[in-house]
Parts: C-alpha cells; structure tokens; sequence
C-alpha cells in the first residue's frame, strides 16, 4: 500500500472514532428546583422504569432528589427549572442556569406561571405571612413572580403538577434542540373523549374552554371543575368564557378560583372584563 493510501486510511479510521465518539456522548441535562413543594419532580420519579431509561439516555448532572453529589459547573445542553424565584439564592441560581444551559425549561406551573405561591400576590402579602410567622420581623417577603421575569424560557412543560407522560413525550426533541409546541386544544377535547357529561351543562362553573388541553382532563372527570393549572391556551377566548360563567359564579368567585394556579394576572393581562 502507497504511503498516501495508508495516510488516507488512518484519516478515515480517526474520523470514525471521532463519529461514535459523538455518538456515545450523552446530552447533559440538570434539573433545578427553586421555591417548591418539589411534586413535578416527584411527577418524574413516579415514572418508574420510564423514567431510570430516560435518565440512562441522558447525562444527568443535578438531581437533588436522587443524588447528594454536587453539581461540578460547566456548560450543559438542557436544565429544567421547578418552582419560584423567591430568594436572593434561588434568583442567583436560576440567572447561573441560563448563562450555563443551551435550553432553559420551566418544570410545572409554579415555575410558568407564579403557582399557588402567587395567591399572596393578591391579598395583602404582610397579612398573608402572618398565617405562617409569628414574628414578621426581618422575614423576607416578595412578590411571587414567574421565571420569564428573570430569564428566557425555551419552553414550558404545563400543570401542576407536570404531566409526566408530556415529558416523555416532549424530550426527546427538546434534546435534539428543536423546541415542541403543544397542541393549541382545550381540556374540553380530552374531558369529550373521556365521555363525561359536561359540568357546565349542569350549571357548574368548569375553565375546560380556555385552557390549554394534555392533562386527561383529570379534574372533569372526577366531577370536579378545572381550574387551569395548565394555563390559557394561546387562542382560547377568554371573554366569551367569563360571559358564560357569569350565571354561576360571582366575579370575586371567579377571581379566586383564577388565583389558585396563578391565572388571574394572565387573565388581567388579556385585559377582558366579565361582561
Ligand atoms: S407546579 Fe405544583 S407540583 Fe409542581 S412544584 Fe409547583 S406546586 Fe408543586
Ligand atoms: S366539563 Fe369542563 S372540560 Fe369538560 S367539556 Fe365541560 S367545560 Fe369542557
Ligand atoms: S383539568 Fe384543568 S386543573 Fe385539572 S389537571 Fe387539567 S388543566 Fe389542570
């Protein structure tokens, strides 16, 4: 063999290795908790199998709730946010998770849309700790605000908690750095599917039309309304659905029930008035 050949041969040799070696590495994936009750985490480890086989996919760096190891930095592909930035540290964290991760997500409502926690948004946040202080002296206590106020977010896994089969769904290109868009449908087409008689046709008060669909509609489905934990879908109308629910429910009764999931301020923001 020429001496060229061979010099070809081994190119060609070091390039395939190169390959696999591409092929072998593992996207690197963290995922972080702010502020939370931790349960869209526990969404996942609910997963069982399904989800030991995604976490072998993958490169896990941070993980509190399976591992005490120490995230060591650098630069990863995808992190996963839960929960508020509330304090100084959580708000440094999730700024730190940005900088570093080609991907940022929001894991659950909390993280998207200001969560339960937003509920003292709404009523006199010095009152509101009182129910939990003693002393309110020198207790930090801001406003709740969603991660979108701090970063970009690249996407949204929705609920409260997250559906855990939407992540299965939705990672896979996520990790190939293409960004899913969930299917603008209502909850109204899953509660449909599930044969239930619609709540609203009994006179009880149900959001199904203006949120965004993917969660079985487990609420409807056990008679119980739903409250949009999954968020406003981008073209639900949201006038015609406070005119409908005026005959059964009173206006302060529906503000309440927008502030358990964190909807009323995306609501305000559409600006629409119950008619
Ligand atoms: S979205 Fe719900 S389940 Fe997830 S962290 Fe917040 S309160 Fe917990
Ligand atoms: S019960 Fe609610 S979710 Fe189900 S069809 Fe009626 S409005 Fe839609
Ligand atoms: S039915 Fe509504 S409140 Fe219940 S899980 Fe689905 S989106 Fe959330």
């Amino acid at each position: 063999m020429s001496e060229k050949k061979i010099k070809i041969k081994v190119r060609n040799v070091a390039k395939d290795k190169k390959e696999k070696i591409k092929k072998l590495k593992k996207p690197k994936v963290a995922i972080v908790s702010l502020t939370s009750c931790e349960g869209c985490q526990f969404a996942l480890l609910d997963l069982g199998q399904k989800f030991l086989d995604f976490a072998n996919s993958i490169e896990m760096i941070d993980f509190r709730l399976i591992e005490d190891e120490e995230d060591r930095g650098g630069k990863l592909d995808l992190i996963l946010v839960e929960g508020n930035p509330v304090t100084k540290d959580n708000i440094k964290t999730l700024k730190n998770a940005r900088k570093r991760s080609k991907l940022l997500v929001a894991l659950g409502n909390c993280a998207a849309m200001g969560g339960v926690p937003e509920i003292k948004n709404y009523h006199e946040k010095a009152n509101t700790i009182k129910h939990v202080y003693k002393y309110i002296q020198g207790v930090s206590n801001p406003e709740i605000k969603e991660i979108d106020n701090f970063v970009k977010v690249d996407f949204v896994f929705p609920g409260c908690p997250i559906s855990a089969q939407e992540f299965l769904k939705y990672m896979p290109e996520l990790l190939k750095n293409n960004i899913p868009v969930i299917p603008d449908q209502p909850v109204c087409v899953e509660c449909k599917k599930a044969g239930n008689r619609c709540l609203l046709l009994d006179k009880k008060p149900c959001f199904g039309p203006m949120i965004l669909g993917g969660c079985n509609a487990v609420c409807p489905s056990s008679r119980m309304m739903c409250q949009g934990c999954r968020g406003l879908r981008p073209n639900g109308n949201v006038s015609a659905m406070r005119a409908t629910l005026k005959t059964m429910m009173t206006e302060e009764e529906f503000e309440n029930a927008t502030e358990i999931y964190g909807l009323r301020d995306d609501i305000e923001e559409k600006s629409v008035k119950m008619i």
